[in-house]
């Protein structure tokens, strides 16, 4: 297939772009634009040139498939193109419906004239992944719309539609329909009038108080972006602009874009832009698994996660219904869910409308008649197995055949509870993350026996409800659980060393997680840990584990919710205040197991709960829980509140440098206080370090 066309129509040639999904500007079409063009330029019957996409898209930008092969340099690169264009001596027209992003728009500014349809979406998102417009979009685009309008855009990354952006010198005419018509007749006025070849380089850009208006745009986005360098390099292209000829404006943005490249944000955001995509596939579930419907759904309990869990569905379109035990819980459950619609509309975020549709969807119940026509349940009763059993023995009764059973158990074995149904096939587990309506991760669990299009439909599911949905294969804790057990393990050896809850947390909360380990046990729950712990203690005896959280919990100090934990809390308000009676109780602690208390820098103590994160995701893509590095990193940055701009464990650890991982843990190990044991490298880990390889 060609991925271009070209065509005669009169005296107008048409470039049609034909690189479905989005015209990627790959290696193929970039030459395709090229070769197009000189035909158009050879023929002495065409006198202008049209250049066009496809109604999704005149260009999505870069070919993301073709991302570090070394296809995306070949010339022409799309730079090249764009020089060829804006130099053509016929006019050369762009004719823009759909997606114009990134380079597709940068495309499009190296075209004498533009016209559009309206609703065309148009944006530079480059520094949503750490980047910036590297083909002269910072200094054309501005030569169009103005300084201040590019600038929005070019920072934000955000789209804006055509029609917005109708009065600007972007787009030479708009039209409702029928662009390719319109864009002819424009091109063949061009012709009979004719008018001149525009090159937008040729423009000027004028900004009254220039040095005034960049250096509080440079202000503000170094408060707002202060973990990331795009924004503030697309500030001063921006400026370059306007201050400089365009040649040198150019020269200073390929510069930054470049350099931009080498950053570990940009490594970091591209991780992440890929690792989503790469998530929502399955290994051995072919794309093309035929999907069952999901039309209708139930959950049951309708509690802390039972009602959020409601939300995800409600929200999106799809009715509920809801199953509780009795009526008082169920009314509970209802307020709730009301309560939070109606935060979100007193926010302005919803219509009273949309309040009422949503509730419509909703259909409260206490019986399991109800639930006869859904296609799929969640189950979200007490973490209880014989509580568990009884619900799903139940479901195996009335659901209709094929309907999916899902349970969001934590800590529970799924293959034990889809053996309570005569249809494991058809069990799966939904983890969804606390407060279920907000939190974006859900961890798929594929139990022994779940069937491939059971999974394929769940995931499927999980875009409609916009969650990152990541596949985990069952153990106890999942991925992201199982991988802080350990970090919160290291995390209370660290108050035994010497340090304090606050101080802990302060380090990993500068290094950029969103909370620190002792913030969000007493957000969590302490009691949630303690049981984990204590059922801990039976299985695995020989396991060294710090009893001082239990010492916290024997005080009932379980959190937030009882206004005392690692810290205090005052009523109505969430800030952890640091207690000097925790503070007493670890000092006696130390006293009781004869610690020497020492000095603890924050380097310390990032890496060993950084580095006991990545020890055992190690172990769970060895054992196959999990399937690739970057699902792992999904897990945190969608449900751990993990650096962005650090792009998740594994892809830190890979920054490091693996083999300076495990020389780190060799060092913790010979801690006289440290555990030899829980700092032996996973084999993988070893492995990899030995042979100078990474996770990704
Ligand atoms: P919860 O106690 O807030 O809610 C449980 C609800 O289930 C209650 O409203 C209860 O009345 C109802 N229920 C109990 N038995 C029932 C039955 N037989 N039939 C119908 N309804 C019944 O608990 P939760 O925090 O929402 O947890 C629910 C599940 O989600 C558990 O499996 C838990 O491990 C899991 N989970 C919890 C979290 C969390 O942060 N709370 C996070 C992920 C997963």
């Amino acid at each position: 297939m060609s991925t271009t066309i070209y065509e005669a129509r009169g005296a107008v040639a048409v470039i049609t772009m034909n690189s479905p999904p989005v015209n990627g500007l790959g290696f193929d079409l970039r030459h395709g634009i090229v070769e197009g063009l000189a035909r158009a330029e050879a023929d002495a019957n065409v006198r202008a040139v049209v250049l066009i996409g496809s109604a999704r898209a005149f260009s999505g930008g870069a070919d993301i498939r073709e991302f570090g092969s070394p296809r995306a340099s070949a010339e022409p690169t799309l730079n090249t193109v764009i020089r060829v264009l804006e130099n053509a001596g016929k006019p050369v027209v762009a004719a823009i419906g759909g997606a114009c992003m990134g380079g597709g728009l940068e495309l499009a500014l190296g075209c004498h004239y533009r016209v559009a349809i309206k609703g065309a979406q148009i944006a530079l998102p480059e520094v949503k992944l750490g980047l910036m417009p590297g083909a002269g979009g910072t200094q054309r685009l501005p030569r169009l719309i103005g300084a201040e309008a590019a600038l929005n855009m070019i920072v934000s990354g955000n789209s804006v539609p055509s029609e917005q952006l109708a009065d600007s010198a972007l787009f030479d005419e708009m039209f409702e329909r029928d662009l390719l018509s319109g864009a002819i007749a424009f091109a063949e006025r061009v012709v009979s009038e004719k008018r001149p070849l525009k090159r937008v380089r040729d423009l000027k850009v004028s900004l009254a108080n220039a040095d005034a208006f960049f250096q509080f745009a440079r202000n503000t986005v170094r408060a707002a972006a202060k973990n990331f360098p795009a924004p503030l390099k697309c500030v001063d292209a921006v400026a370059a602009a306007v201050a400089m000829p365009y040649e040198e404006g150019a020269r200073l943005e390929r510069e930054s874009f470049l350099q931009l490249m080498q950053t570990p944000q940009s490594r970091a955001l591209r991780h992440a832009f890929f690792g989503e995509r790469a998530a929502a596939k399955i290994p051995d579930v072919p794309e093309d698994t035929p999907l069952r419907k999901i039309e209708k759904m139930a959950v049951i309990g309708a509690g802390t996660m039972g009602g959020g869990i409601t939300m995800n569905f409600l929200s999106a379109g799809i009715p509920v219904a809801l199953l509780e035990m009795n009526q008082e819980a169920l009314d509970r459950g209802l307020a709730t869910i009301r309560r939070n619609y109606e935060a979100s509309a007193r926010k302005g975020r919803l219509s009273a409308q949309q309040v009422e549709e949503r509730m419509a969807l909703l259909e409260p119940t206490l019986s399991y008649d109800d639930l006869k026509d859904a296609d799929m349940v969640i189950e979200a009763v007490f973490e209880d197995i014989a509580v568990k059993e009884a619900v799903f023995k139940r479901l195996d009764e009335v659901m209709r055949p094929g309907a999916i059973l899902a349970s969001n158990t934590s800590t529970l074995d799924l293959n034990r509870i889809a053996e309570f149904t005569q249809r494991p096939q058809d069990v799966v587990g939904t983890h969804f993350f606390s407060p279920a309506n907000v939190m974006k991760l859900l961890e798929v669990v594929r139990g022994g026996k779940t069937a491939k299009d059971v999974l394929a439909t769940v995931m499927s599911l999980a875009k409609r409800i916009r969650k990152t949905a990541v596949v985990s294969g069952v153990c106890d804790g999942f991925i992201g659980n199982r991988m802080v057990e350990q970090y919160i393990r290291q995390a209370l050896f660290l108050l035994e060393e010497g340090a304090a809850p606050s101080q802990v947390d302060r380090a990993l909360e500068s290094w950029g997680m969103a909370m620190g380990p002792f913030r969000m046990s007493d957000l969590a729950g302490n009691d949630i840990g303690w049981a984990i712990r204590k059922r801990r203690y039976r299985e695995r005896p020989n396991f060294k584990y710090s009893k001082i959280a239990d010492r916290l919990c024997e005080r009932g100090r379980f959190g937030q919710k009882t206004g005392l934990g690692w810290y205090r809390y005052e009523a109505g308000r969430r800030d952890a205040i640091p207690d000097p009676a925790v503070e007493q109780m670890i000092a006696d602690y130390r006293k009781e197991i004869g610690a020497q208390r020492r000095a603890i820098g924050e380097d310390e103590i990032v890496h060993r709960l950084i580095f006991a994160l990545v020890n055992e995701g190690s172990a769970i893509l060895q054992e196959g829980i999990s399937s690739r590095a970057s699902d792992i990193d999904m897990v945190y940055l969608t449900g751990y509140g993990f650096p962005l701009q650090r792009g998740g464990p594994m892809l830190y650890a890979d920054e490091v440098g693996l083999y300076s991982v495990v020389d780190s843990m060799k060092r913790f190990a010979a801690n006289p206080h440290g555990d030899p044991a829980f700092w032996k490298p996973a084999p993988l880990l070893a492995k990899l370090a030995s042979e100078g390889k990474k996770f990704n």
